[in-house]
């Protein structure tokens, strides 16, 4: 049977003027909403007690086995407000297909996509008073789910929690769309093959901070990972997809080869390219090939897109050998794809793929 989600009996809130401090500088996921969803599963009774809580602390305890050996994943979405006031999500059914996936190779229960979007739809509308209504400020959406069962074996927990929290966010970028400095890891990998490349598990994040903070220590802002076994290929950033725009008009991504997250911005893109006379491709790009076409002038745009910034514009690549610098101020379809992306999720143009799903 389907799960519901209801609202509690008598759902408390906090008052207006909280919400309105958030609204000032909502930053990035440091609010939260009055509340979460919340289900268990266990092997006996399958999904279960699915309902609408305060946002709280989860008890649990030191043995449950995701603190162990973390098995986890996640989600990340957005609801928009409309000018008109009403509140739409983006592609919910994509995230719900990509959370089955990424169940499957953490050997955790699937999660119906029916009830994924349930769970996030019945919060979003219980919290909707939450969702911002400023220049590209949005509700972020994170479900996750995560074993739960106190035991110190090792094998795939017989109970799970999986919950859903939401966070009012504001532009990525407070100072208008700026572009950044990319630090490319060759030392370290953030996956391999047969690994969990492909999965949105916290496990990834993590093998992710170190390179992160190398990339810091270089003065760059992300990092760009390759391939571990050549260190040839581009892969991705630690949490967004890599494109590149040629002097064709050829709008590049690296093919998903199961390394790489398949991004719902990512499939977007590629989707929209030809409305703004680019032409998709999905293939394998060597460092080489975008080193050498930077410097040729057959490369003319980087940027690195994703739900959290939609796509932000890069500006150079380095490493030991040396820093490849795009001219920016000669980019001419990296914003455009930008704001045509949010002009659909704001409701600002027509929505012709069908990609908006109206909550309230
Ligand atoms: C979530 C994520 C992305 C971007 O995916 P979107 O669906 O576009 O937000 C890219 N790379 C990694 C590793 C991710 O976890």
């Amino acid at each position: 049977m389907a799960l519901s989600f209801d609202f509690p009996d008598n759902p408390s809130f906090l008052g207006d003027d909280v919400i309105e401090g958030v609204w000032d500088d909502p930053g990035f996921g440091q609010y939260f909403t009055d509340h979460m969803s919340v289900a268990s599963w266990t092997v006996e009774e399958g999904w279960h007690n699915d309902r609408l809580t305060d946002y709280a602390q989860i008890s649990m305890e030191p043995a449950s086995a995701v603190y162990h050996y973390a098995q986890e994943i996640f989600e990340g979405l957005k609801a928009y407000r409309h000018a008109d006031g009403s509140v739409w999500l983006f592609r919910p059914e994509a995230n719900a297909k990509r959370f089955e996936n990424s169940a499957h190779r953490l050997a955790l229960p699937a999660l119906p996509a029916e009830d994924f979007i349930t769970s996030v739809r019945q919060l979003t509308a219980l919290d909707a008073r939450w969702v911002p209504g400023g220049a590209e400020q949005s509700l972020y959406l994170r479900p996750f789910m995560m074993a739960s069962e106190n035991f110190l074996g090792v094998r795939p927990a017989h109970s799970v929690l999986y919950v859903v929290i939401a966070s009012p966010v504001g532009s990525y970028f407070a100072g208008g769309v700026a572009p950044v400095d990319i630090w490319i890891s060759t030392e370290y990998s953030r996956v391999a093959t047969g690994g969990t490349g492909s999965a949105k598990c916290g496990g990834n994040y993590a093998a992710s901070l170190l390179p992160q903070e190398l990339a810091y220590a270089q003065g760059c802002s992300q990092v760009l990972f390759v391939d571990a076994a050549s260190k040839r290929w581009i892969e991705e950033l630690g949490g967004m997809n890599f494109f590149m725009i040629t002097a064709d008009d050829e709008l590049v991504t690296p093919e998903l080869n199961g390394n790489i997250l398949p991004g719902v911005t990512r499939d977007s893109l590629l989707t929209v390219a030809p409305d703004l006379g680019l032409k998709p491709i999905e293939r394998p790009i060597s460092l080489e090939e975008v080193t050498t076409g930077i410097t040729t002038g057959a490369i003319r745009e980087l940027f690195a897109c994703g739900t959290a910034a939609v796509i932000t514009p890069i500006r150079s690549l380095k490493n030991e050998s040396g820093e490849y610098i795009i001219d920016v101020d000669k980019a001419t379809h990296t914003i455009p794809l930008r704001n045509h992306l949010l002009d659909i999720q704001y409701g600002r143009i027509a929505d012709s793929h069908g990609w908006m799903q109206q909550v309230c």
